[in-house]
């Protein structure tokens, strides 16, 4: 019998992951998305989206499913559903993995400013600048709403208002360049970057380009991870304690 092993995703490591695993023998990979996204990019393997109904939903369909291992590579900032994989894998004694990539680091001539949450991101904002390019998702916007700034707002789906009263949309799905990065910021007089501390390559030019030019950059901390849940930072080091928590059977 193969190994089946359930990957909570909508990140680019939860399809990499997926891939490995696809391409390794001895896995059979289901990979859960939320649903959010309009087109989402799909990972090879079964896919099944939308929400489980919970911690008690997920362990249901755990058991269901007959799951061998659960890895949540959702978002840094998803956190209920890793709340509810954590719960749901105590529940039913499935392995679970928590796969994130690291965080950003601070260089020589970046200017950050760390924020708790969105609401603090907003409340530094006047004093940092008078045009922002707001990079934090399309959720949780409405902190920003009172504020008399310019926004410009990316975000890969339209976002949920309230939106800032003064502030021009931008659809777009990265990866980016530090180049176009640079150029949006010049186009756009930008004074001040918002990003969450998402991590990974393909959004990280916004902060080579702020570096360049002496942008301030306000960066939401992440939530931390959940206690006591082995933690990786990448598909190479998942698929390692996969083939320890859940060995593929030789004669499978
Ligand atoms: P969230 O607040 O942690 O989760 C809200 C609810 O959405 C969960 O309780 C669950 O519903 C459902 N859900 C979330 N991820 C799911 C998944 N992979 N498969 C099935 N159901 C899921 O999550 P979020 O911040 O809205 O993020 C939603 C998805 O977008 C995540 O998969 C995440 O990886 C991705 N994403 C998030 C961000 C971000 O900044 N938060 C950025 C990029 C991508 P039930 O309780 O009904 O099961």
């Amino acid at each position: 019998m193969t190994r089946r092993v359930l990957v909570l995703g909508g990140t680019a490591q939860a399809r990499e992951l997926a891939e490995r695993l696809a391409r390794d023998g001895g896995y059979e990979v289901v990979s859960s998305l939320a649903g959010r996204v309009g087109e989402p990019r799909l990972p090879p393997g079964r896919v099944r989206t939308g929400g489980f109904g919970g911690a008690e939903g997920l362990a249901a369909y755990l058991a269901a499913e007959r799951i061998d291992a659960l890895v949540d590579a959702t978002h840094p900032f998803a956190e209920r559903i890793t709340g509810n994989a954590v719960r749901a894998a105590a529940g039913t004694r499935v392995p679970l993995l928590v796969l994130r990539r690291p965080g950003w680091t601070q260089g020589p001539g970046d200017r950050w400013h760390w924020a708790d949450d969105l609401p603090q991101a907003a409340a530094m904002l006047p004093g940092l600048g008078r045009r922002a390019f707001l990079t934090t998702g399309r959720g949780g916007l409405a902190a920003f709403a009172d504020l008399d700034l310019f926004f410009l707002v990316r975000t890969v789906d339209p976002p949920h208002p309230p939106l800032p009263r003064h502030h021009r949309l931008l659809p777009a799905r990265g990866p980016f360049t530090a180049e176009g990065e640079r150029a949006l910021l010049r186009r756009h007089r930008i004074d001040v970057l918002v990003t969450k501390d998402s991590g990974g390559g393909a959004t990280e030019p916004k902060l080579t380009a702020a570096r360049e030019v002496g942008l301030p950059v306000v960066v939401v901390r992440r939530p931390p991870p959940p206690r006591g849940v082995p933690l990786t930072p990448d598909p190479a080091s998942a698929l390692a304690w996969l083939r320890r928590a859940a060995p593929p059977d030789p004669h499978g």
